[in-house]
């Protein structure tokens, strides 16, 4: 590798370079690689992550805001040099990138926007069938949180309605350079073999969001908003607070929502 000096971590940007080589080893390879042969790595840093990625039969594309990043990358990886897009992942069209191919997302994520990665990969999930990435440990956990968890909410929802989420490991902060003040977590995301719900999928969103902006009170007081007949506000499944219901019973919901108001 040439001898290039390394990139001060930037805080604005979220940047905490992953120093650990077996645990970018692990990241990269808990990917299964199957259904797709493209995979985009998110902010790849100096690309602690990307090596491992590089050597797998996939070819991988970086998107990174960072432009002394992005020099580092040009100088230390020659073969990755075309395919570094030098963009903001939440604002960036990727279909310019991927057309209507399929690929996986990877990462270890800026924690300011993990969240906001996840939903934009929600909105592009007919294209994803696999999302590996390191989020702040709670983000993840409460992504794959189930009903009747205190952490349990919109994120554990929306995900798990179009994959099954698996929480792999916890990774410490001195691994990393700034250490972040927090433990971080690796999760592995495997869209459903049936990702279309049987329901309006933006009334879904709507339904889940607007559900758990009061997650103390019922679901028949939360949900005020949508105008339901007395008819419908009369299914017990109203009467329940918004953590207790399962994935599939936010699907009903909303299949008896649709029902009313159409
Ligand atoms: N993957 C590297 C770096 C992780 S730090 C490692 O593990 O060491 C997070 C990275 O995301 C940084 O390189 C940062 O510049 C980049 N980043 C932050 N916001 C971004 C955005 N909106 N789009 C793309 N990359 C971003």
């Amino acid at each position: 590798m040439a001898n290039q000096h390394q990139v001060k971590a930037k805080k604005h940007l979220g940047q905490h370079f992953l120093e650990d080589e077996s645990i970018a080893q692990d990241i990269a390879d808990s990917l299964s690689l199957k259904g797709y042969n493209d995979v985009l790595e998110i902010g790849p840093g100096m690309g602690v992550l990307t090596k491992y990625l590089l050597k797998k039969d996939i070819t991988t594309h970086v998107i990174e805001i960072d432009t002394e990043s992005v020099e580092y990358l040009k100088n230390n990886y020659l073969n990755l040099a075309d395919r570094i897009i030098e963009k903001d992942f939440l604002k960036y069209d990727l279909n310019l990138v991927f057309k209507d191919k399929p690929y996986a997302i990877i990462g270890n994520f800026p924690y300011n926007i993990s969240s906001q990665i996840l939903f934009k990969t929600l909105e592009l999930r007919h294209q994803i069938p696999e999302f590996s990435g390191m989020f702040q440990k709670e983000v993840a956990m409460r992504i794959c949180s189930k009903e009747g968890s205190k952490v349990y909410g919109i994120l554990s929802v929306l995900t798990q309605a179009f994959y099954d989420a698996e929480y792999l490991f916890t990774v410490p902060p001195t691994v990393f350079n700034p250490p972040p003040k927090v433990d971080s977590g690796v999760l592995l995301l495997k869209r459903k073999a049936n990702f279309t719900l049987p329901c309006d999928e933006k009334l879904f969103f709507r339904v889940v969001k607007t559900g758990f902006q009061q997650r103390r009170k019922t679901l028949r007081n939360s949900l005020k908003t949508f105008n339901l007949s007395d008819n419908l506000k009369a299914n017990t499944i109203f009467g329940q607070r918004p953590e207790q219901l399962s994935v599939s019973q936010f699907i009903e919901l909303t299949s008896l929502i649709e029902n009313d108001i159409n």
